[in-house]
């Protein structure tokens, strides 16, 4: 590991390699339906820390998407089930810093006296946890992750460079996004040394559908909408649709960013009742657009090109709701 960053962004660095020298058992957490990035940064850190002979263990509030259990060979990353989080020394919590989108570890983490360090890229709303290791101009939380095991000393190996490697080829859009930058492919090329295999492991991330899967998508995507001269466009997933198409939350994964690949296309939305009368809203901009602001309006957040909103109610109103401020914004 050769790559020296820029760890001004954080004064807790020297805290948190203590606490990690200082004890054995540890956490590590992350948000609701973790996304690569998330399951990545946890298990490069996992293995970092069992290099160094720790016990971490991951307990995320929601279990693994079936399409990233390659990821997980070992059947490492387990749902929490309420067991007694006193019993760790300390408390990982991974690419979140809200405490909202911890679901069901939200009150037992708020409400424990163990130390909690925040590994996250999106911004930071503050009054999270004491400590952070957060960083905005990192491509993904992996990055900060690599960051965390390159400031101890702990060497990589190829199980932590393909985590690794995932997280920041699916935070980045496969190199694409803005989020994109020198450091990233330093990171990157370093990560190569260890004998991955990006050719494999892009095809496990993202040429895994199954025929039914990429048909849905087609029906999904022949029911989008535009408006505001095109620059805004938007899909409606209903609950019945999902279960017609015997199709779960996860199967929608990625549909959102094909509206964005339109010229004219500022802002692309995929409402998707995935539960009756839940409504997630993923949002996904390009330009000046900075969809997390229309976000912050419902409560939602995340990165400017990339947000979500979560939302209790009628797919119809919501819907009418959130496309009536989109619109206000891109007039
Ligand atoms: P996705 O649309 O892929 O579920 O989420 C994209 C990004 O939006 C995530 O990385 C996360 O930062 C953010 N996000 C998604 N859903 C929510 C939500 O309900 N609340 C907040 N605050 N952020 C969200
Ligand atoms: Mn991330």
């Amino acid at each position: 590991m050769s790559i020296i960053s820029d760890r001004s962004f954080s004064k807790d660095w020297e805290t948190i390699s203590q606490i990690i020298k200082g004890n054995s058992r540890f956490l590590l957490t992350t948000h609701v339906n973790a996304d690569p990035d998330a399951l990545g940064s946890e298990l490069s850190l996992a293995e970092g820390l069992r290099v160094i002979g720790k016990e971490p263990k991951i307990l995320n509030p929601t279990r693994i998407s079936r399409h990233y259990a390659f990821l997980d060979p070992e059947g490492e990353v387990k749902e929490f089930a309420n067991e007694d989080i006193h019993t760790f020394d300390a408390v990982f919590i991974l690419d979140i810093s809200r405490w909202e989108r911890l679901g069901s570890l939200a009150d037992p983490l708020r409400d424990s006296n163990r130390p909690r360090i925040c590994v996250d890229h999106h911004p930071y709303t503050g009054g999270f946890t004491d400590l952070h290791l957060v960083n905005v101009n990192a491509c993904a939380s992996a990055e900060i992750v690599y960051d965390l095991l390159s400031f101890m000393g702990i060497p990589l190996n190829r199980r932590i460079a393909e985590c690794l490697y995932i997280s920041i080829l699916a935070d980045t859009g496969g190199f694409t996004f803005s989020n994109t930058n020198n450091r990233t492919h330093q990171i990157v090329s370093d990560l190569l040394s260890y004998g991955i295999n990006p050719r494999a492991l892009y095809e496990s991330l993202y040429q895994n559908h199954t025929p039914e899967r990429l048909k849905f998508m087609g029906r999904v995507l022949g029911n989008l909408q535009f408006d505001c001269d095109q620059k805004l466009a938007w899909m409606t997933v209903s609950h019945e649709m999902l279960e017609k198409n015997l199709m779960t939350q996860e199967d929608l994964e990625g549909f959102v960013d094909i509206p964005r690949n339109c010229k004219s296309v500022l802002l692309s939305v995929l409402f998707a009742e995935v539960e009756p009368n839940d409504i997630k809203i993923s949002l996904r901009s390009k330009g000046d657009f900075h969809s997390n602001k229309l976000a912050a309006q419902f409560g939602g957040g995340g990165h400017s090109h990339a947000s979500g909103i979560r939302l209790s109610g009628p797919l119809p109103q919501i819907e009418q709701m959130i496309l009536a401020e989109a619109r206000k914004a891109l007039a």
